[in-house]
C-alpha cells in the first residue's frame, strides 16, 4: 500500500477519543478526500498540535497519507478555528449537520476538491453571519447529485417550460409546469418564492454569495421540501439533523414574533 508524506489543507470533520490518550480525527483534505488520522497522545496535556484539531478548524498540515487505513500527522503549519460557529449552539448545529451530510455523501479517500472548497466556504459564510439555514439549504440542494438524486430544476420535465408557474414532483424527478401539474396529484405545492430559490440554489456559486434575505415562511417551505426529498429519495438523515430539528421545536415553543403565512395549495 502506498504512503506519501505530503503537505495539504484540511478541515476537521469529526473527533473521536481512542485508547487511553489517543485521538482519531477525520479531516476533509483538499487533495486526498476524507482521511482518518491517528494522533498519538493527543489527549495528554501539552499535546503540541492541539489547536490544529479543534472542531470547525481549517489548516495546513504535513502528514503521511496512507491509501488504506489510518494516516499520521507530522506538523500543523497553520490552523484557524471558525470562532463564531464554535461559540454559538445554533450555528454549531447547522455547521455540524452540513459537514456530516458532506461526509455521508462521499466515500473516504475519494478526492473531492470541489466539496472541500464548498465546505470551507459554507462555514466561512455562516461564521460571517449569513443565514445558516439558507447556506445549509444550498449545500443540501447541490449535494443531491452526489447522493444519486438529480432533480431537473431547469424547466418542466415534460416540455422544458420555465415561463409558467412551477411545482416539484417527486414522481417525475423534477419540476412540472402548470400545464402538467395534473400528472402528479402528489406534487409538493411549493410556494413560488421557495420554488424560485430551490432552482437558484441548484446553480449558485457560494463564493459569489455575499448576502441573502429569505422570509420565515419561505424558509419553512424550503425546509419542508428538502426534508421530504431527503427522506423519500436520499434516505440519509445524519444525527446532527435530528438535533437541529429538535432545536427548532424548542424555538416554536416560544411566543411567535410575527404571524407567518402558511404554505397554501392552489390548483
Ligand atoms: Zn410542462
Amino acid at each position: 500500500m502506498s504512503k506519501e508524506v505530503a503537505e495539504f489543507n484540511g478541515l476537521v470533520l469529526a473527533r473521536h477519543n481512542y485508547r487511553e490518550s489517543d485521538m482519531l480525527v477525520k479531516l476533509m483534505t483538499d487533495r486526498f478526500g476524507k482521511k482518518m488520522f491517528m494522533l498519538h497522545r493527543a489527549r495528554k496535556p501539552g499535546f503540541r498540535m492541539a489547536a490544529g484539531f479543534l472542531p470547525f478548524t481549517v489548516g495546513t498540515y504535513v502528514g503521511s497519507i496512507n491509501d488504506n487505513g489510518l494516516s499520521f500527522m507530522t506538523t500543523v503549519k497553520d490552523a484557524s478555528q471558525f470562532q463564531t460557529i464554535s461559540q454559538d449552539i445554533e450555528l454549531n448545529a447547522y455547521a455540524t449537520y452540513l459537514l456530516s451530510l458532506i461526509d455521508e455523501a462521499f466515500p473516504d479517500g475519494e478526492p473531492i476538491p470541489r466539496w472541500y472548497n464548498q465546505a470551507q466556504t459554507s462555514l466561512k459564510l455562516i461564521d460571517d453571519g449569513l443565514d445558516p439555514a439558507v447556506v445549509t439549504n444550498i449545500t443540501e440542494v447541490q449535494l443531491l447529485q452526489a447522493f444519486g438524486v438529480q432533480p431537473e430544476w431547469r424547466g418542466c420535465v415534460i416540455d422544458g417550460r420555465n415561463d409558467l408557474p412551477l411545482d416539484y414532483s417527486e414522481q417525475y424527478g423534477g419540476v412540472l409546469c402548470r400545464d402538467h401539474w395534473y400528472l402528479d396529484r402528489y406534487r409538493f405545492h411549493v410556494l413560488p418564492k421557495a420554488m424560485y430559490l430551490l432552482r437558484w440554489f441548484s446553480v449558485v456559486d457560494l463564493t459569489q454569495l455575499h448576502s441573502i434575505q429569505v422570509s420565515e415562511a419561505t424558509k419553512k417551505d424550503l425546509r419542508r421540501v428538502l426534508d421530504r426529498i431527503y427522506q423519500d429519495t436520499v434516505g440519509v438523515v445524519p444525527k446532527a439533523k435530528r438535533f437541529l430539528d429538535q432545536m427548532h421545536k424548542w424555538d416554536q415553543q416560544l411566543p411567535p414574533i410575527s404571524t407567518e403565512e402558511k404554505p397554501q395549495s392552489t390548483d
